[in-house]
């Protein structure tokens, strides 16, 4: 029996055990998505973590999203097979950065994208993620400001979308800032059946190539249903595994080789195993940070 096969026995035995269900984002590695009970987007599994009734959750994720599973269900024992697997994007901004930003705009509704750090969201008015960031913006009554935090990308986009000028925090995505808009161009050309769909957290440049503007749950939907054979994909990728393993009729090809988010790829199967093994690393927040950023989570949960 090879090695490969022998852990995700472990695991699956391990999760027997120990009640535990595997969640995993859309940019995790195949052997990671293939062991997962369930991958999505942000939005996707901030639904399902609430929804969790497993006494352990592991999260196949970076460490915003575990905290986030951990807000929205506190009972449980959430672990982070790799304890550095962050988010630069989610690091750009600070609660004290945010708790001077309302008081240099007093008044101001925060609107504040999933990733962002649990203390970050404890103090904003509402969260949102890349498929319901522009719905989240419509709703808010148009006579207030509103500050949108930390991806200038993604607030430019959805200021595209509503008309809303908004304040943005000057944070972005180091992984999709590898795509731009001259390959996908270029692309095109190389493939001029292919249908274009990219992610809102490219730059505005990039956003203009685009057939199509979606989160990656919103992708996998889009590209399922499409008649196009053929699509070019503006984010991690990751995504192209999965929507590979959908599509088997169909091509994708990554608007370059470099959109690689490392911090996605720190999880693998040896670290789920040890991660159930040892009950490593166990995400815990304070009661008032969880009470708080629940609040601004479960604002955007109305917008499904
Ligand atoms: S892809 Fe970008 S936003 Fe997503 S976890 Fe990686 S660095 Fe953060």
């Amino acid at each position: 029996m090879n090695t490969s096969i022998k852990i995700i026995e472990e695991i699956n035995r391990l999760k027997k055990e120990k009640d535990a269900i595997i969640l995993a984002h859309n940019y995790q590695i195949g052997e990671v998505q293939d062991i997962a009970d369930y991958v999505g987007d942000s939005l996707g599994l901030s639904i399902k973590a609430s929804e969790v009734n497993n006494k352990v959750i592991v999260f196949c994720g970076v460490r915003f999203m575990a905290e986030t599973a951990k807000i929205l269900n506190p009972l449980k024992t959430v672990l982070l097979p790799d304890k550095s697997a962050g988010c630069p994007m989610a690091d750009m901004i600070t609660a004290r950065d945010v708790i001077e930003l309302k008081e240099k705009h007093p008044g101001a509704i925060v609107v504040c994208y999933v990733n962002s750090t649990a203390e970050v969201k404890a103090n904003v008015d509402i969260c949102c993620t890349s498929a319901n960031a522009v719905q989240v913006v419509n709703s808010l009554p148009k006579d207030k400001e509103i500050i949108f935090i930390p991806d200038k990308h993604l607030g430019s986009y959805v200021e595209s979308q509503t008309g809303r000028k908004m304040i943005l925090w000057n944070g972005y995505c180091p992984t999709h800032a590898f795509i731009d808009a001259k390959s996908v161009i270029k692309m095109k050309k190389e493939h001029p059946e292919a249908e274009v769909l990219v992610h809102p957290e490219c730059n505005s440049e990039v956003i203009k190539t685009a057939d199509q503007v979606l989160s990656t749950g919103g992708m996998l939907e889009y590209a399922r249903q499409s008649s196009a054979r053929e699509f070019i994909i503006g984010t991690e990728i990751g995504i192209i595994y999965r929507l590979k393993k959908q599509n088997p009729g169909k091509i994708f090809y990554p608007a370059n080789n470099n959109i690689i988010c490392p911090n996605m790829k720190l999880i693998n199967l040896e670290k789920i195993m040890w991660s159930l093994e040892d009950n490593v690393y166990e995400i815990n927040l304070p009661g008032n940070i969880i009470k708080k950023a629940r609040l601004s989570l479960e604002r955007m949960k109305e917008f499904v």
